[in-house]
């Protein structure tokens, strides 16, 4: 207990005992272990395509987002070189400093190109892009109708901006429409995921952009895992539902995903961007991506675009994956994407599944709450163009061998 100087001179006042902030934050992590929930780190030794070294064993990846498999790429990793060695590392300052270099204004070209809208804007992460729309576009007073499943980011940006929080139950577009209609006086942004990122299923984004068209709001996209993956071309779940610039205004994605590079983007009318240039503070007050990412990401760009053969190869894929799983009884959720999420219902049971699967040397990772809603515990299992078919049947072949829990049972449509 401290006790100010004040208080010992006049000796009137007993101080009340101030919480010790690092004593509170230990006694929560000690809760979250007592739960069973505690998250740990583990340190890649190497990586090469699906394959990863820990603890000096070679385990096969079902957990990256690297859907396209192009992020080991040579081109990817030739364009990065060069433009380090000529550039150097760092950006060196904020884009509005001297950070901003050519190959970022030549992404945010091809981005823009990419996704049908008038222009793009860098950000570096995708966790950043989304406070930073959400902080710019909201002010207090403002209505933010959110799915209930949308990434932790959105929920926080939405906080942050002072604006109305509420969330509908997942896709549900009657809940959403209640929400809107009940501040028709509030300026409303409804924001979805495009492709959920723990379950793999695609928002329902025309109904939605219908209902957003209703009622005047505006509707933002998250696509950071429907990029590169759905589409033609790869240019991700809006595309794919015909949805131009003027049904889904506020387009974010990620590169750091299907793109195998790293940062974000928001697409959109000039004056969205200009006005994020202006006012979104994570975009303003934070170092610029490295440009030689920038130039790797670049050639992604242009690889996933051009090299379909990649998806159709992820398509064949999951559709084995689906197929086998089905058959050996497995709930499946109904995920068409590279997100195929078994469900397991019990947090221990999913850590269970995730160690017998480690024991037949794969990884796939076991995601429980919070970061699931409570009983919904889940291996995420991911697919990627980087994987080929013996490697999906060796995940079937330990699968098969792993008892299912009676827990294990379907969660359609997550509850929420
Ligand atoms: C990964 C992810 C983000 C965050 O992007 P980062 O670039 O990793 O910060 C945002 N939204 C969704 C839906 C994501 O899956």
């Amino acid at each position: 207990m401290r006790t100010s100087s004040k208080q010992v001179q006049t000796n009137v006042v007993i101080a009340p005992s101030r919480p010790d902030l690092l004593d509170r934050l230990a006694v929560r992590t000690a809760e979250r272990e007592g739960a069973r929930l505690l998250r740990k780190l583990r340190t890649i030794d190497h990586a090469q395509g699906p394959w990863l070294e820990i603890d000096g064993r070679r385990l096969l990846s079902f957990c990256s987002n690297d859907y396209l498999g192009l992020a080991q790429h040579p081109q990817l990793i030739a364009a990065f070189k060069r433009v380090a060695d000529d550039e150097g590392v760092g950006s060196t300052s904020a884009h509005l400093i001297c950070g901003h270099r050519a190959e970022h204004a030549a992404l945010e070209e091809a981005l823009a190109d990419w996704t049908g809208r008038e222009r793009a804007l860098l950000f570096s992460a995708g966790y950043m892009a989304n406070l930073g729309v959400l902080q710019s576009l909201l002010a207090r007073g403002d209505v933010c109708v959110q799915d209930k499943l949308n990434h932790a980011c959105l929920l926080d940006g939405a906080q942050w901006s002072g604006a109305e929080l509420k969330r509908y139950p997942h896709a549900d577009i009657e809940g959403a429409a209640r929400q809107l209609s009940a501040r028709r006086d509030a300026a409303a942004l409804l924001a979805t995921d495009g492709v959920f990122s723990m379950d793999g299923d695609i928002a329902p984004l025309r109904e939605l952009a219908a209902l957003c068209k209703r009622e005047d709001a505006t509707l933002m996209v998250d696509d950071a895992h429907g990029l590169g993956v759905l589409g033609e071309r790869g240019a991700g779940s809006v595309h794919a539902a015909n949805l131009g610039q003027s049904d889904v205004p506020v387009l974010m994605a990620t590169l750091g995903k299907a793109l195998g590079c790293f940062g974000a983007f928001v697409a959109g009318s000039n004056e969205l961007i200009e006005g994020l240039i202006q006012f979104a503070r994570p975009y303003i007050y934070t170092t610029a991506m490295p440009p030689a990412v920038a130039s790797a990401a670049l050639v992604a760009v242009n690889l996933a675009q051009t090299e379909s053969w990649r998806r159709e190869k992820l398509v064949a894929l999951i559709e084995r994956f689906r197929s086998g799983a089905n058959q050996l009884g497995f709930a499946l959720m109904p995920s068409v994407g590279a997100i195929q999420p078994l469900a397991f219902g019990d947090a221990q049971a999913a850590l269970d599944a995730a160690s017998h699967l480690e024991k037949h040397g794969l990884l796939a990772t076991a995601i429980r709450p919070p970061t699931v809603p409570s009983g919904s515990a889940r291996l995420r299992i991911t697919l990627s163009a980087a994987h080929d078919e013996s490697h999906v049947d060796q995940l079937l072949g330990a699968l098969e061998t792993l008892r299912l829990p009676a827990a294990a049972q379907a969660i359609s449509g997550a509850p929420v």
